[in-house]
């Protein structure tokens, strides 16, 4: 038995890893794809510039196998907006609950 579950787990081990350079060069075949400006202003954006790696955010679209360039104000102009509109749907949950009652 304990040899048998040894081959399991190795088996496990090798399909883990497998899976894991699968993603990887999928990633790294995205980020090929890296914009060169920031998808809202069109400020260019320079990936050899170790501040601006840093300080910009860049969003992997796996399933629509795309990338997504965000220059720091840019994104904090989106995080604004999703703030906002999350708490907008929070006040239409509550207005529909006291609607429910
Ligand atoms: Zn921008």
């Amino acid at each position: 038995l304990s040899s048998l579950e040894r081959k399991l787990s190795r088996n496990k081990t090798n399909k883990k890893k497998k899976d894991l350079n699968k993603e990887i060069s999928t990633k790294v075949g995205l980020f090929d794809k890296l914009p060169e400006k920031c998808l809202t202003c069109g400020q260019p954006y320079d990936k050899l510039d170790k501040d601006m790696v840093k300080s910009w955010y860049v969003i992997v679209k796996e399933q629509e196998k795309s990338v997504h360039l965000y220059c720091p104000e840019c994104w904090k102009l989106a995080i604004n907006i999703l703030e906002e509109f999350e708490q907008h749907l929070e006040h239409k949950n509550t207005y529909n609950d006291c609607e429910n009652e």
